[in-house]
This record gives C-alpha cells, structure tokens and sequence, in this order.
C-alpha cells in the first residue's frame, strides 16, 4: 500500500452526473453512495509509502481519488506517470496527457475517419469542452481543412477560433444553428466529433454528407434524463442516418487502452512541441481541473 500521498489536482467531469443517479446507465461507473467520499480522477506525489513500485516522490494517478487533500491509497490502484512528459505541469495528466486527451485522439482517430488531402469538414459540439477542445486540433492536425466548433459563449467561441485554430464557432444560445452551419461548412459535414447530443446533433446530423462519420463521444444534454446511454434519436435524426449512409457507432475510450501509451506519447509531443496553442485557458475553457495543493 502506498501511504499518503500529497493531493496536487481533481478532474471534474460530465460522467460524474451521472454517478450521482441511482443506477449510472453504464456499467463502467459505480454510482456514488450517500456518505462515502466523493472520488474521481486525480493525480498526486506519493508522499511516503510500503509499495516496491510507487516509491516516495513518484507521480500518480487514480480514476478513483477521494476528493481529499490527503488520501491513503492501494498501489494496485495508482498508475505511475513520467512527470516530464508534461513538462513539470501536472495537472495535464488529468487533462490533455490524459483520459481526456485519450478521448478526444482515439475518438477521432478510431471513429472519424479523417483522411488527409480529402478536403473534409469536422464539426464538434462541446467544442471549449475538455474533449472538444482537444478533438478539434486533432482534427485540424490530422488534415481537416475546415473544423466548425459550437459552444455556449462569446468567450468560448472568440478562443476557439484565435487561440485554438478553429476555422469558425458557433454560439448555440444566440445564433440560428442551421443557418451558421451553412455559412461556416458550404461543402457540408464529414465527420462530427458529438459530446453533447439532442437538437444541437439534430442540427449537425441534418447537414451531414453521405458516407460520413458520427464519433459518439458523448451525450452531455441527456445526462439529466433517465435514459439508457445511448439515449433515443428522433425519427427524423434516425432516417437521416439510414438514408445518408452516416455511421454512428458509440465510442468508449476504454476499449482502445492496447493504444493509450502510444497516444499519450503523441500528445505529450503536441503539448511540448506548442501544436496545442492553448491548452488549460480561460475559466472552464479546456479540461476543469480543482488545485487542492501545490
Ligand atoms: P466538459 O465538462 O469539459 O465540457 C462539456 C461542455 O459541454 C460544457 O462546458 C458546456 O459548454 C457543454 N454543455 C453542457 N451542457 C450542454 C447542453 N445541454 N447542450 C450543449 N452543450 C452543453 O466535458 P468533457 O469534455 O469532459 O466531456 C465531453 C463529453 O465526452 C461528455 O458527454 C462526456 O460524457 C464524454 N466522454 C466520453 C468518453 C468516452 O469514452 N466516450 C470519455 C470521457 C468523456 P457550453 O458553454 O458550450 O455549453
């Protein structure tokens, strides 16, 4: 067991909703109980320990942290990470050197499609999210040649396009989101990276081309109703699918781990190399992360 260690940083994160209900729809996550500890991602330096592998000073990481400043945790349970992978930061293996950056190049990778010099257009929802964030400039570096992303505020749109090369953005609270996807994507949609679902995928689906690709990344407006993951297209959604050729299938990050050290090579090397022009900016622009201590 290792014993102590000293609490850096906490992801917050959309699955978490659903671990507040009472059955969380996917058998991956336990729902929280009443009066246990809050637990989730985190990462941390072992501060002193009885484990041959996570010795004193090692940086870990857990999906289950208690959200404590100090926590004794199982060996078995941490996963040790080369800090200089990020550079000193942290806080990125909860985010960009992490699940979420896993998410979003396995998600484009593995169900996008995307095929350079093939003249594509993505579109992501969620896209100042976590994920969104990091899919787009996958997306981008991959060889899109137009990545449309849709948010909820001027902030987040205006950092889209200036800091993280989005093409364009799309402010689903004040704009007429057919008409903007029509504007920003005149040679309409190949590939679309979903975190969020319901009308806003509606949208997007409705203008996307034949034999295009759906990454079913998440369905973040669903996540207070109760209904099965995947939750229930429209029947106009469902024949938009059928009648385009569009491929949909759910993607769950957990099943491609056989890659993940790969990839988190591939990120770290993005990261480092300033791919990413900005990663971590703005208030909840990019991965959440909760600094618990230094
Ligand atoms: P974040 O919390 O970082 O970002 C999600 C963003 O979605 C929010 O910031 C918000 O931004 C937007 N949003 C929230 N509610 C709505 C809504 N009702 N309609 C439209 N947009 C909304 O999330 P992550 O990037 O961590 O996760 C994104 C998705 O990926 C989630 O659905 C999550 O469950 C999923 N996921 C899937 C994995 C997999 O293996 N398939 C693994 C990890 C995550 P705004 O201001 O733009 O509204």
């Amino acid at each position: 067991r290792c014993k102590e260690s000293i609490f850096v940083s906490l992801s917050l994160f959309a699955a978490q909703r659903c671990r507040m209900n009472e059955d969380t729809g996917a058998d991956y996550l336990t729902p929280w109980q009443l009066f246990e500890c809050v637990d989730g991602g985190g990462v941390g330096v072992v501060e002193s320990s009885r484990c041959s592998t996570c010795t004193e000073g090692s940086v870990v990481t857990s999906f289950n942290w208690p959200w404590q400043t100090h926590a004794v945790l199982k060996g078995s349970s941490l996963q040790k990470v080369d800090s200089s992978m990020a550079d000193g930061h942290l806080s990125y293996f909860l985010g960009v050197i992490g699940m979420t950056g896993l998410t979003a190049l396995l998600g484009v990778r593995e169900k996008g499609h995307v095929v350079k010099g093939a003249n594509q257009t993505m579109v992501v929802s969620g896209a100042a999210g976590a994920c969104g964030s990091i899919a787009g400039q996958i997306g981008k570096l991959d060889g899109c040649v137009r990545v449309v992303g849709i948010c909820g505020t001027e902030e987040k749109c205006r950092a889209l396009v200036e800091d993280l090369g989005f093409s364009a953005a799309i402010n689903y609270y004040y704009e007429d989101i057919p008409k903007r996807l029509k504007e920003c994507c005149p040679d309409g949609i190949d590939v679309y990276f979903d975190n969020v679902g319901g009308v806003i995928s509606d949208a997007v689906i409705a203008q996307m081309n034949n034999g295009s690709h759906v990454i079913l990344c998440g369905q973040i407006s669903q996540y207070n109703k109760d209904v099965p993951y995947p939750p229930p297209l429209s029947e106009e959604t469902q024949k938009a699918l059928q009648i385009k050729n569009i491929t949909r299938e759910r993607f769950m990050v957990l099943s491609y781990m056989s890659k993940a050290d790969a990839a988190l090579c591939e990120l770290s090397r993005h990261v480092k190399s300033d791919a990413f022009c900005s990663m971590m900016k703005g208030g909840n622009i990019g991965k959440q992360i909760i600094k618990i201590s230094e």
